[in-house]
């Protein structure tokens, strides 16, 4: 979509991912079929991501890391083939906003090595502490020592003119953040796994406990409070009709 102020956000379906249903849902039963993102914003200062979607790997269906886990995947594209088709160039990325390290928000980040990871520092000194790598149930072969970290602690305003600020958004990992889009006209918050799916949006009771349940539900109240001033919230892994 184009804005006057000459933001134009581009939703990448980078793969689907089967799960049961108890993931996201509290006590929920069967498995639930979500698709996983990339959010390209083209900014007049620069091009940036907001999360980068499945690793690379996971396009094989024979491969073993996709194997081990209690997850199915269809449909998987990396990210620059994501960006390649939707005629966007990913030499062009400068900036990767990494909501949290779970390996399809980050699985990416491997294939974006010249661009700058915006990353909360909670986040990223949770990656580094074994006993939080275990029970965020992050893989570290998702981060990429060699990028170029830009650590930011609390609310960050990307571009310093109010348009794309990263909002803190703690609780389902130790350092979670999202991404609020202010444009002259529309007014929107990426919510990445703060919010899984509409559902939660609208019960906060539903949503699985995660690390950490207390900063989760206050997380997810802040959402609740950016709807109510107007903001449309995307939830992390509701279909957005692609
Ligand atoms: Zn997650």
């Amino acid at each position: 979509m184009k804005e006057p102020s000459g933001i134009v956000i581009t939703h990448l379906l980078t793969g689907w991912i089967t799960l049961n249903k108890s993931v996201v849902i509290q006590g929920g039963s069967g498995t639930l079929r979500l698709p996983v993102y990339a959010h390209h914003i083209s900014h007049p200062k620069g091009e940036l991501l907001f999360d980068s979607g499945l690793p690379q790997a996971f396009e094989d269906k024979n491969n073993q890391r996709r194997e081990n886990r209690s997850f199915r995947f269809d449909g998987v594209k990396n990210i620059v083939t994501c960006l390649e088709e939707a005629h966007l160039d990913p030499n062009r990325i400068q900036k990767v906003v990494t909501s949290h390290f779970h390996f399809d928000h980050a699985g990416g980040n491997s294939l974006l090595k010249n661009a700058t990871v915006i990353v909360q520092e909670k986040e990223l000194e949770a990656t580094r502490i074994p006993e939080f790598v275990e029970k965020s149930g992050y893989n570290t072969m998702d981060l990429v020592p060699e990028h170029n970290y830009q650590v930011i602690n609390g609310e960050f305003d990307i571009f310093n003119d109010g348009s794309l600020v990263c909002l803190p958004t703690h609780g389902h990992t130790a350092g979670h953040q999202s991404l609020q889009i202010l444009t002259g006209k529309e007014k929107m918050v990426l919510a990445s796994d703060a919010c899984q799916i509409k559902q939660i949006l609208n019960d906060e009771f539903l949503q699985a406990p995660s690390f950490d349940q207390e900063l989760q539900l206050e997380s997810l109240k802040k959402l609740q409070k950016l709807q109510a001033l107007g903001f449309v919230i995307v939830p992390g892994h509701e279909p957005l009709g692609n």
